[in-house]
């Protein structure tokens, strides 16, 4: 039997605006990522790669299609649009965001960054901090945990970043370029992380990349083209 997805996309179309100044920035777009599962994302400037991401993300509203989280559908356009009523509720407790720049809170130090989403989620302080800790130190930046981002490295803000993003423990992390701003090796280093905090914490990952270092990393590529999805195979090389 096989895994059921923790993403699942069929048909999804996205317009922006109407009219004459209508953008049809995904047309028909597939796609199916296993929990645990790092899928790459690559595909020119403008072909919609981001406007995926937000739409799995809940940030904006597809035109058509469907998607699925671990089974339940959380969009079906033929159905009247969001399945769910709580799309904040959604984003915060089952997706984890990574950006191409880090956007740490420059007043909380490097735990409380971390902690911060599941005290909104409703935990405890107290635990929100122990999650916060075991992260940064999943993340190999535990030794940075008392301090200001301000004082950090590129490398382990976005290190940071990641362990944010895993702070809920979401089944779904989308990262929109999240190495850009590195130099190889830091940027090699992130993947590597995001390859770990998969397998460990079961989370599907796609990651939206032009970084020709690390694309031969990833199992499996969606290769998106004039807002259509082509699935290809990757090397899986390992980091
Ligand atoms: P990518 O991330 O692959 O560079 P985007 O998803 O950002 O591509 O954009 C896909 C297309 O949709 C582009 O033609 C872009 O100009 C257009 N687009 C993106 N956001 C908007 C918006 N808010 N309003 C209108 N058009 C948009
Ligand atoms: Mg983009």
């Amino acid at each position: 039997m096989t895994e059921q997805p923790a993403i699942l996309i069929e048909g999804l179309r996205k317009v922006y605006g109407h009219g004459d100044t209508a953008v049809e920035a995904l047309k028909d777009v597939h796609m199916s990522v296993a929990p645990g599962e790092v899928v790459g994302l690559i595909g020119p400037s403008g072909s919609g790669k981001s406007t995926l991401l937000k739409c799995l993300g809940a940030v904006i509203e597809p035109t058509a299609g469907r998607m699925v989280l671990s089974g339940q559908t959380i969009f079906d356009g033929a159905d009247g649009g969001w399945q769910i009523p709580d799309l904040r509720a959604l984003r915060r407790d089952r997706i984890g965001f990574i950006f191409q720049a880090p956007y740490l809170i420059p007043f909380l130090d490097v735990t409380d960054n971390v902690a911060l989403l599941p005290m909104l989620a409703g935990q405890p302080n107290a635990a929100s901090r122990t999650r916060a800790r075991e992260l940064l130190a999943a993340l190999d930046v535990a030794h940075r945990a008392a301090a200001q981002p301000s004082e950090l490295s590129g490398g382990e803000q976005q290190r940071v970043s990641i362990a944010r993003a895993l702070a809920n423990h979401p089944p779904v992390v989308l990262a929109d370029e999240p190495t850009a701003p590195l130099d190889s090796e830091r940027a090699l280093g992130v993947v590597r992380m995001l390859h770990r905090m998969a397998a460990q914490y079961r989370s599907a990952i796609i990651v939206v990349t032009h970084d020709e270092k690390i694309i031969p990393t990833f199992k499996r590529l969606y290769h998106i083209r004039d807002g259509r999805t082509v699935e290809e195979r990757g090397e899986g090389r390992p980091v």
